[in-house]
C-alpha cells in the first residue's frame, strides 16, 4: 500500500511535469473506483491551469483556480508522466493531459483509490477536515501529542497510527519509529512520559524523512516507459525481520498481531 513517503515522492515526481501547465483533455476509462470519479470532473477542470501539485496526509491534490482535482492511491494505486503514444493498460483508469501532450495517468488494480473533485477549500473537505497534522510539520510535537494521549488506553502503536490524532503513520513506520525510541508498542498511549514522545516524535520524523529521501532516488521512474513508478524497499530496522537478532542487543525481534496488524518490535530493548 502507497505510504505517506511514496505519496510524497509520487507528488514530487509529477509536479515538475504539471505545474503551469494547462489541463486540455480528461480521459476517464473507469469511473468506479472507490468514489465514483464525478462525471463532471472535464467539464470543471478543462482548460484550467494547474497551479499547484500539493499534498495533504495520503492525498495529492492538483490545485486550479476554480477548485482541486483529489487523488488518493488507495491499496494500490499509481501515478506516471507518460507521452500520449503509451496506449493504455487495463487497470490505467484515468487520463489527465497537459498542454505539451504529457499524461498524467493513475493505475489502480485494485480501485480502492478516487479521483475527486472540489471547489472548497482544501482543508475543509470532508475527507480531510478531521485529519490530525502532518507528521513532518513543525506543528506535531511532543507536547502535542503527550496532551491528546492523556487518559487514552489504547496502545501507543494504535495511538500513533491514528489519522485523526497524525497522519502518516503507517503500520510499517510505526513498528520502526517505536523501536527507535525504546518504547513496547503495546504500552498505553496514557503512560508514555513527555521524554519518550520527545524521542518518538524526533523517530517518526527520521523514519519518515529517510523514507522520502531514498524515493528520492526514483524520481526518474515517474516517467519510464515500463509503468511501474517510483516504490522502494526501505532498509527496516524491525518490520519483517521476526526471529531475526535485534542490531542492538542481539535478542530474537518479536512479531505480535495488533488491531488485525503485524507489530515486530524488541521485548528487551523497548519497555
Ligand atoms: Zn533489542
Amino acid at each position: 500500500m502507497p505510504e505517506l513517503p511514496e505519496v510524497e515522492t509520487s507528488r514530487r515526481g509529477i509536479e515538475p511535469h504539471l505545474r503551469n501547465r494547462t489541463i486540455t483533455d480528461i480521459s476517464i476509462r473507469q469511473h468506479r473506483l472507490r468514489w465514483p470519479i464525478p462525471k463532471d470532473l472535464p467539464a470543471l477542470a478543462m482548460g484550467q491551469k494547474i497551479r499547484d501539485v500539493c499534498r495533504r496526509a495520503k492525498y495529492i491534490y492538483l490545485k486550479l483556480d476554480n477548485g482541486s482535482i483529489i487523488i488518493h492511491l488507495g491499496m494500490s494505486g499509481s501515478l506516471r508522466i507518460c507521452s500520449a503514444k503509451i496506449p493504455p493498460g487495463k487497470h490505467d483508469h484515468i487520463d489527465i493531459t497537459v498542454s505539451g501532450n504529457r499524461i498524467l495517468r493513475l493505475r489502480d488494480p485494485r480501485k480502492f483509490g478516487c479521483v475527486l473533485w472540489t471547489d472548497q477549500d482544501i482543508n475543509e473537505h470532508k475527507l480531510i477536515r478531521s485529519l490530525g497534522p502532518e507528521p513532518l510539520d513543525d506543528g506535531f510535537t511532543a507536547d502535542y501529542l503527550h496532551g491528546k494521549a492523556k487518559k487514552r488506553s489504547c496502545s501507543v502503536k494504535s495511538f500513533i497510527m491514528n489519522s485523526h490524532i497524525v497522519v502518516g503513520v503507517g503500520n510499517i513506520y510505526a513498528s520502526e519509529s517505536l523501536f527507535k525510541a525504546g518504547i513496547n508498542p503495546k504500552r498505553k498511549a496514557g503512560s508514555v512520559s513527555l521524554a519518550r514522545f520527545e524521542k518518538l516524535v524526533a523517530a517518526i520524523k527520521s523514519t519518515l524523512h529517510e523514507s522520502i529521501e531514498q524515493g528520492g532516488t526514483t524520481l526518474r521512474d515517474f516517467t519510464s516507459e515500463d509503468g511501474k513508478p517510483g516504490y522502494f524497499a526501505q532498509k527496516l530496522l524491525v518490520y519483517g525481520l521476526a526471529g531475526e537478532p535485534c542490531s542492538v542487543c542481539s535478542e530474537p525481534v518479536k512479531q505480535i498481531t495488533q488491531q488485525a496488524r503485524s507489530t515486530f518490535y524488541c521485548s528487551n530493548c523497548q519497555k
